[in-house]
């Protein structure tokens, strides 16, 4: 990693400590231009976009730069040519609101990333990231969880690889022959989506019953080929008996039954520990997602208006 960017990051954080539960306000770093790269037209919008940042950036006298990797073809009502077409000039409206300068378009089909080489679009960035010289990149942060949108993912992906990039020569050196000079940007703002869910942390839990707590052990002891192998028990006599150790409820069993006994009992363990997180006897805990888990601003306005007729 850039020494560099651990110097910003140092800057930026410094005296920034708060209470515990709130995050520490950020800083405009020193610098000139921003360059706002992203997958669509809109993605500034929303309730998870970016542009208020921007304009603070404009403010502040940045000049930035929109970069919106895919025509948009999908997005809108009318034929893909059409939409392209269309949302490019709102994009150019809409960030001249912002202050912007510019808005470049890359043109990839609009919903149709996943099978694009990533190399080439981190190609087309690192060109960018050379020629604009920007001091910021703002994006999508691709650590964001439960992204499920091929074109957020892809550029967000594209870009803090094309970040980290740009200022190595020995990366992409055919742009060097077009006068460009490797460029790293000091400061990265990521952008993400939070509230569609913090991490792999389950959000609810299904009661079980005991009749369905004890089929679901009876079918994890029938794949015998892989659990309660008579050398697990062996084994946990050994390591007990280094101790001086041993499991009184194993007396009389054979190795087979004892290894039976110690699965049964982690495995009822799980669902009552699952339960007790849930208030119930038996429980197992998923991460679930609704048909409006994806706007939580559209979810939280239903929650406040919608009414039984
Ligand atoms: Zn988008």
């Amino acid at each position: 990693m850039r020494s560099s960017h651990l110097a910003a990051g140092l800057v930026l954080c410094a005296g920034l400590a708060g209470a515990a539960d709130l995050l520490p306000l950020g800083r405009i770093p020193p610098g000139k231009t921003v360059l706002v790269i992203q997958p669509h037209h809109d993605d500034h919008t929303t309730d998870y976009g970016m542009g208020g940042l921007i304009a603070r950036f404009v403010d502040e006298g940045y000049d930035a730069y929109y970069v919106r990797a895919s025509n948009d073809e999908k997005d809108g009502n009318h034929l893909p040519a059409e939409n392209d077409i269309i949302n490019l000039r709102e994009s150019i409206a809409a960030t001249r609101i912002l202050g912007m300068k510019k808005v470049i378009s890359l043109n990839w089909r609009n919903d149709y990333m996943n099978p694009i080489p990533l190399d080439e679009l981190r190609a087309q960035l690192i060109l960018l990231i050379r020629k604009y010289r920007p001091d910021v990149v703002l994006g999508h942060d691709p650590w964001e969880h439960y992204q499920k949108n091929p074109d957020h993912r892809n550029v967000s992906r594209a870009l803090a690889e094309a970040y980290w990039l740009a200022g190595y020569a020995n990366v992409n050196p055919e742009q060097l022959k077009l006068g460009l000079k490797p460029w790293a940007a000091s400061y990265y703002f990521g952008k993400a989506r939070l509230d569609w869910g913090l991490g792999h942390r389950s959000n609810i839990a299904m009661e079980l019953n005991e009749s369905q707590v004890r089929r679901k052990e009876q079918a994890y002891q029938t794949h015998r080929n892989v659990y309660a192998h008579p050398d697990s028990a062996r084994a946990m006599k050994a390591a007990l008996a280094r101790e001086h150790l041993y499991i009184p409820a194993w007396e009389g069993l054979d190795d087979q039954q004892a290894a039976v006994e110690m699965e049964e009992w982690y495995m009822n363990w799980i669902s009552r520990v699952r339960g007790r997180e849930a208030g119930v006897k038996y429980a197992e805990d998923y991460y679930f997602m609704d048909e409006f888990d994806y706007l939580p601003g559209l979810k939280d306005y239903l929650k406040h208006n919608v009414e039984k007729q």
